[in-house]
């Protein structure tokens, strides 16, 4: 048992002052004097004020014991509410374990953060054990062991929550030891630090992404004082931390933007928080470059902006492949000219500016003539290679601020953005064509290649993409159709033409079925004696609607739908069988003429289907005299002479029609087994007054000659054209002056004598 020291102290000093009182006063009375019975009173009345003061005394000590003893209660009491107050406050839970008791007690706040009461919890330090996560029991354990000695404890564990979930928790408490220095008690409080823990992890786990993430971060304080920046950052901008940090993001600006750029960034920030766009920038080597950045503000509890963090990334190499990426959507990689992309982007911005600039412009579709043919003879790379060419020949030619692309296949175009007037546009076209005349040498190959060109007029034709390249591309059908290596306009007609056209083609499929194509025959005279030596067939379409159609009209179109084939036998079997009715009538005609399409001739197997019609129609060969154009022969003039050497086996006539229109070479025409050639009309036209026409009807009469061919002048509607070719030594004439071409009834009456027939019977356009 204890003694208190201060009680018994008080005991002893009580003890003695009785003792003393006793003694004293005892002495006193007697030293008094005093009778027995005087004697015996006074010491009951001492007896008594001993009593009373020490009574009274009692009375004084146990009020001041009540009082502490209140006091300290009431202190105690304090303490106890401010410790749960505190407790509470911080959602933290008191344990206290009596060493001795091996009882541990926890508060409410403790078994709250378990989820559960005290009562549940258990107040042993196993019921308590037992929760402990198994990953930390034996630490946690051992932490409370080896800490029996020490008077500090701290620890950190996770404890299995009432649902099951487990929380970490943070543990510190101080030993108590009694006056033996012996443990007494232990005691501490706990907090969950789960949601720190996590908010740890969290923070971590951003740090860790600042730190290895590939775009730059910077951050500054609001007075845009740099107080942060990654290791992203120094790689892209160059700047090491030490180097930034303090500084003013301005140190970064390349002097690109504007002052509105930069008050249309702090208006952003301000009023959203936040701002993302693309700013160049300057590397510390003083390279500019171009970054995406986003910029926020962070906002501190009060809401004022406590630090702007700015995130980018370098996107010079995005930019870089944007770049080639646009390239390749808008280039061919063939030529490296625009394509048809650009091309049409260009027209649309040509034909937005042209109402207000007053633009006036031209778009230019140019199509290389025959170029399949070369593909197909020598190669795709050979075709690749000329295609470059021409685009580089091209080039040279247009005019400054202009476009040239290729728009696909053989297909060039030109938009010409000052082109104010067609003359314009017409001489351009004619100096693009001139730049094509001079040969192409690729591969060892010596190359020519012709080209036809359309030509749409804007805004005065159309006034939308669309329309402008349809324009243009009529018009280039128009200059196709209307001769190779020419160019054309566009004309509205136009597309009422090729409307018509598309028409013709479906209803041209049945004229054959229909019995709707009739063959015309035109008379061929001897210009020496002026007698009708041959008959020319010519067809002609009865259209249900239309009328006679002339062959310039449907004769493309059949070869371009393939019915040229079965068009041509059919003429050549008619004009066999009239031939032989004529013989049949004693008619003194020679040959009849029949045209061969282009197409047909670079067909192999002419030369069987003629042989059998010959003997279908038992036709004399020396009575068929077969027409072949000049360009049909010069588009491959190999094949062509291989050909023509298998009809004239046949015993067959052979004459080149249209000369003079195409590019014949002298030493391949010198090797072609022809009879005879055929005076192109053009050159008859302006006969005998045009010198030109003069120079080249005699240079051919005497080529041909030379060559021992035989000249026929075509197209001779004047007296004096025949005059002047019989005077220049031509052979044979054909022409409106000796007649037209007529059906055979017209025809046949003219076979046996020569006479002119009435124009009326032909009143096609040919
Ligand atoms: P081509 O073989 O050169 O025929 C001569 C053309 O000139 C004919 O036109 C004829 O009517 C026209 N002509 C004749 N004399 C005169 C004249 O004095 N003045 C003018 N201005 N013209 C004259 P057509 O019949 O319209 O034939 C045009 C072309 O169509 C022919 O030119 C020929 O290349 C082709 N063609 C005609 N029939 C056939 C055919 O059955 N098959 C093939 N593949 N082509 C044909
Ligand atoms: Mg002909
Ligand atoms: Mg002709």
């Amino acid at each position: 048992m204890r003694i208190d020291t201060a009680a018994l102290r008080l005991t002893l000093g009580y003890l003695l002052l009785a003792g003393l009182w006793i003694l004293l006063s005892d002495h006193l009375l007697t030293a008094l004097g005093l009778s027995v019975a005087h004697q015996e009173r006074l010491q009951s009345l001492k007896g008594l004020f001993f009593v009373t003061l020490t009574a009274a005394l009692l009375y004084l000590v146990l009020r001041r014991h009540a009082q502490q003893y209140r006091r300290a209660r009431l202190q105690l009491a304090g303490n106890e509410e401010r410790l749960r107050l505190a407790l509470d406050a911080t959602h933290d839970g008191l344990w206290d374990w009596d060493v001795s008791q091996r009882r541990v007690f926890f508060s409410e706040g403790y078994a709250a953060l378990l989820g559960l009461t005290p009562q549940a919890l258990g107040n042993t330090r196993e019921d308590w054990a037992e929760r402990l996560h198994p990953e930390d029991r034996e630490r946690a354990l051992q932490a409370l062991g080896a800490d029996a000695n020490a008077d500090h404890y701290e620890n950190i564990y996770r404890l299995r929550h009432a649902d099951g979930s487990y929380r970490w928790i943070h543990s510190r408490g101080r030993l108590l030891r009694d006056e033996m220095n012996q443990p007494q008690r232990f005691l501490g409080i706990a907090s969950d630090i789960t949601q720190q823990r996590a908010n740890d992890d969290s923070l971590r786990q951003a740090a860790a992404v600042f730190d290895a993430t590939q775009e730059g971060v910077l951050v500054t304080d609001p007075q845009q004082r740099i107080v942060h920046v990654n290791p992203a950052f120094s790689r892209i901008t160059g700047y090491s931390a030490e180097e930034i940090l303090g500084q003013h993001p301005n140190l970064l600006k390349s002097g690109r933007h504007d002052t509105a750029f930069y008050q249309s960034l702090w208006h952003a920030l301000q009023n959203r928080g936040a701002w993302s766009g693309e700013v160049w920038n300057r590397r510390k080597s003083g390279e500019i470059y171009p970054q995406w950045q986003c910029i926020r503000a962070i906002h501190d509890e009060q809401g004022r902006v406590s630090h702007y963090v700015a995130v980018f990334s370098d996107i010079t190499a995005l930019k870089r492949s944007q770049r080639e990426l646009d390239y390749l959507a808008h280039h061919d990689p063939l030529s490296n000219l625009p394509n048809r992309l650009l091309f049409t982007e260009r027209i649309a911005h040509a034909l937005e500016r042209s109402p207000g600039e007053q633009l006036r412009g031209a778009v230019l579709l140019i199509d290389l003539d025959h170029f399949k043919h070369i593909n197909e003879s020598l190669g795709h790379n050979v075709g690749d290679l000329l295609l470059k060419e021409v685009g580089e020949r091209l080039q040279q030619d247009v005019p400054n601020g202009s476009t040239l692309a290729r728009l696909g296949g053989d297909e060039f175009g030109l938009l010409c953005e000052n082109c104010a007037e067609a003359p314009q546009a017409a001489e351009l076209a004619q100096r693009l064509l001139r730049c094509l005349e001079s040969p192409f040498r690729l591969d060892g190959h010596e190359l020519y290649i012709g080209a036809s060109i359309g030509i749409s007029l804007f805004p005065e034709d159309a006034d939308s993409v669309e329309q402008v390249l349809r324009n243009a591309d009529s018009a280039l059908f128009k200059a196709k159709s209307s001769g190779r290596e020419g160019y054309a306009f566009y004309v509205q007609e136009l597309t009422d033409y090729a409307r018509q056209r598309v028409e013709l083609a479906s209803s041209l499929r049945h004229a054959l079925d229909n019995h709707e194509l009739r063959v015309f025959y035109q008379p061929l005279h001897d210009l020496q004696d002026g007698s009708q030596v041959g008959m020319e067939a010519l067809v002609r379409w009865q259209h249900p609607q239309r009328g006679l159609v002339p062959p310039a009209e449907f004769i493309p179109i059949a070869e371009d739908n393939g019915m040229i084939g079965a068009i041509d036998s059919w003429v050549l079997e008619q004009a066999c069988r009239q031939m032989v009715r004529w013989n049949a009538q004693g008619s003194s005609l020679r040959f009849v003429a029949v045209n061969i399409s282009s197409r047909l001739f670079s067909r192999g197997e002419l030369d069987l289907k003629v042989a059998q019609v010959l003997a279908d129609t038992g036709l004399k060969p020396s009575q068929l005299e077969l027409e072949v154009t000049e360009s049909a022969v010069m588009e491959d003039p190999a094949a062509a002479q291989l050909l023509l050497t298998r009809l004239r086996a046949l015993g067959v006539r052979l004459a080149i029609d249209d000369f003079g229109t195409g590019y014949s070479s002298l030493a391949r025409l010198k090797r072609l087994p022809v009879d005879k050639l055929k005076l192109d009309q053009s050159f008859v036209r302006g006969l005998p007054n045009d010198p030109e026409d003069a120079a080249i009807a005699r240079a051919v009469i005497a080529l041909g000659h030379s060559l021992d061919l035989k000249i026929l002048a075509e197209g001779i509607e004047q007296i004096e054209q025949a005059d002047f070719l019989r005077d220049l030594g031509c052979d044979y004439g054909q022409g409106y002056h000796f007649g037209r071409p007529q059906p055979v009834s017209g025809a046949a009456s003219a076979s046996g004598s020569v006479g002119k027939s009435p124009d009326s019977q032909d009143n096609t356009r040919g």
